[in-house]
């Protein structure tokens, strides 16, 4: 069997894994890898994995030592918890003291796939894992080769977003290489993330049920497999008739979610008026970033041309603009430009997810 390299100190080991849906037979390049991870993670070490929404720095969920590598490496918070992945229902069963009837319908519905679901956690779970509350956030990944190497180390799986805290998270294995580099062992590269956004997180223990952060599946398509209104962040009703974002989520319940997260190094500011605020900018000799969603507006092509400005034209679509968005941060990062504008985005509930993201990378705090 090949052998997979550790290379620490230095550079981690990059390898290749099967795609999204992956196979039923893994080729010999993934098997080889998964046994190496699934080893690495049973003697509490630490293994970046693909999902579907960003890539994430996992350890063994029941090991509160490997738990707590993952604050180190990250610089996390440690009244951050952290979301737990498993490889079916039945994992996540066993790591929560019930199982409500919302978290039933909602995970049946969206797993494997960009849900997570909070219930009140089972005696196994380290407190180190939930920052000391007693519940616990569970998510069963789509991308097939994790769930399978989950299957494999015999354990649930700890994973936050691969990137030091406050960071971009990483949609690409490039993107963790650049973020964590010899800070970890091995990175699991299935290519690009397919939400390229954090899972939407649902708080199963109310009732109604609650978003606590906006993601991928949205209030409309939660309210309707579960058949209940869901709540959105800040204790009102989720904007599912109103059509508008939720507003950001309140840190009692939700703790981690802090208003200043997700941030690109380079200063970014949202404007609903960005044409003139990105003239007065290139005017005072500043090299701007500027993400629009009007590309062909006369007020852009009439700024194209400045040699201080990069035009970014972003999707129409809230989907693509969601998982075009943190590339496009961790690229314009790489221009060292001094400043970033966004296009405000529609206030739609559609929208929600990167509207979130969008303000908490501007917020100062
Ligand atoms: P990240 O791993 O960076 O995607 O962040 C995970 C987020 O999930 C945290 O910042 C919390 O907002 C949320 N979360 C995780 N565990 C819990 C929990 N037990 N209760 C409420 N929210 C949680
Ligand atoms: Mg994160």
């Amino acid at each position: 069997m090949p052998r997979v390299p550790v290379n620490r100190p230095s550079l981690p080991a990059l390898v290749r894994v099967a795609g999204p849906s992956g196979e039923a037979v893994p080729d010999p390049a993934t098997a080889a890898a998964l046994a190496r991870a699934a080893e690495m993670l049973a003697t509490g070490q630490l293994v970046v994995i693909p999902t579907e929404t960003v890539y994430g720095l996992a350890a063994n969920a029941l090991d509160a030592d490997a738990v707590a590598l993952i604050y180190r490496v990250k610089g996390r918070p440690p009244d951050n918890p952290l979301i737990v992945h498993v490889s079916d229902t039945a994992m996540a069963r066993r790591l929560a003291a019930d199982w409500p009837e919302v978290a039933a319908r909602a995970t049946a519905a969206c797993w494997p796939g960009p849900l997570t679901v909070v219930v009140r956690k089972a005696a196994a779970v380290p407190k180190i894992v939930t920052a000391g509350g007693e519940t616990v956030a569970l998510r069963c990944p789509a991308v097939a080769v994790t769930r399978r190497l989950i299957e494999q180390a015999g354990c649930p799986l700890a994973a936050p977003s691969a990137n030091r805290s406050e960071a971009v998270s990483p949609t690409t294995a490039a993107h963790v290489l650049d973020g964590l580099g010899s800070r970890v062992g091995l990175i699991l590269d299935a290519g690009p993330c397919e939400h390229g956004l954090e899972s939407t997180v649902l708080d199963c223990t109310v009732e109604p049920p609650r978003i606590l952060r906006p993601g991928p599946i949205t209030a409309a398509t939660l309210a309707a497999v579960i058949g209940m209104p869901v709540l959105g962040p800040g204790n009102r009703a989720a904007p599912v008739a109103e059509n508008r974002p939720a507003p950001p989520a309140s840190l009692d319940r939700s703790p981690g979610q802090r208003q200043r997260h997700y941030a690109p190094r380079t200063p970014l500011e949202v404007s609903a008026e960005a044409a003139p605020r990105v003239a007065e900018l290139l005017g005072s000799g500043s090299r701007i970033g500027w993400l629009t969603l009007r590309p062909e507006a006369a007020e852009v092509r009439r700024l194209a041309d400045s040699p201080s400005l990069v035009v970014v034209p972003m999707p129409a679509d809230a989907a693509a603009y969601g998982r075009m968005l943190y590339a496009t941060l961790h690229a314009l990062d790489h221009r060292h430009l001094d400043r970033l504008v966004a296009d405000a985005v529609p206030d739609e509930t559609a929208w929600a997810a990167v509207h979130d993201r969008l303000s908490r990378a501007t917020s100062e705090i």
